[in-house]
């Protein structure tokens, strides 16, 4: 495996569970499976697509259980950003919205595993 194996969790750990800069996005109830819509909660084991920008790793989509796709082929989103395919647990620590304003109700990522990681430049 590649440095990812070990540095991409550690990135990834704490993570607000949300790709949407919006607030209200980080709440509970607004974390939701990409294909079902069903809402994920604390202590829910979900798949997440990340990806890596600027401003480092970000959510961008979820999915509950049932729906965990087998890697990053089996997802129609955009290539050529680098991305990753994570397990992890929805954690009820809350956390700080983009605003820096604490949210006791944020969710964040941890228990994260690697399921599989595409780099724009891998070779
Ligand atoms: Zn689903």
């Amino acid at each position: 495996m590649t440095e990812e194996s070990t540095a991409l969790p550690r990135a990834v750990t704490g993570l607000p569970a949300s790709g949407d800069t919006l607030p209200a996005a980080y709440r509970q109830d607004r974390v939701r499976c990409a294909r079902c819509a069903t809402a994920l909660r604390a202590g829910d084991r979900v798949s997440v697509l990340l990806r890596d920008g600027t401003d480092g790793w970000r959510p961008v989509s979820f999915r509950c259980p049932d729906h965990a796709p087998d890697g990053l082929a089996s997802l129609t989103s955009v290539h050529g950003d680098d991305q990753a395919l994570v397990a992890a647990t929805l954690e009820p620590t809350g956390g700080h919205t983009p605003t820096g304003q604490f949210d006791p109700d944020a969710l964040t990522l941890g228990g994260v595993e690697v399921v599989e990681t595409a780099r724009e430049d891998r070779s």
